[in-house]
């Protein structure tokens, strides 16, 4: 692509970034769905997969594709790092406090 303003270029690949990092972050959400179905058909759906205890149901109303209760999500927050894209997506919606909330579609515990 050629343009006489560089940039306007900037502009584009800057875009063309972001929308590739908005794809990569559609197609995490989408598997997440998917195996939410798969664990709805194996009767496991709202089962913690970490400790097998059962997902609070308000956690589940808000996070219906999430595989793990406000405790384990809590106990395991400090091994997620966010990818940078991540950072130009919205801050999420923040719950009361001790609930579980949500930032761009990854588990996070307030306490
Ligand atoms: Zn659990």
């Amino acid at each position: 692509m050629y343009d006489e303003h560089p940039a306007d270029i900037g502009s584009e690949v800057f875009e063309r970034e972001k929308d590739a990092g908005l794809l990569e972050l559609y197609e995490l959400e989408l598997e997440k769905v998917r195996d939410a179905l798969a664990r709805e058909e194996q009767g496991k759906y709202g089962i913690c997969e970490l400790c097998g205890k059962e997902i609070e149901p308000a956690r589940l109303q808000r996070l219906s594709n999430t595989t793990v209760c406000a405790g384990c999500a809590h106990r395991t927050q400090d091994r997620f790092v966010r990818p940078e894209e991540q950072e130009i997506i919205s801050a999420g919606e923040m719950a009361d406090e001790g609930e579980a909330f949500d930032i761009s579609g990854h588990d996070f515990y307030d306490h």
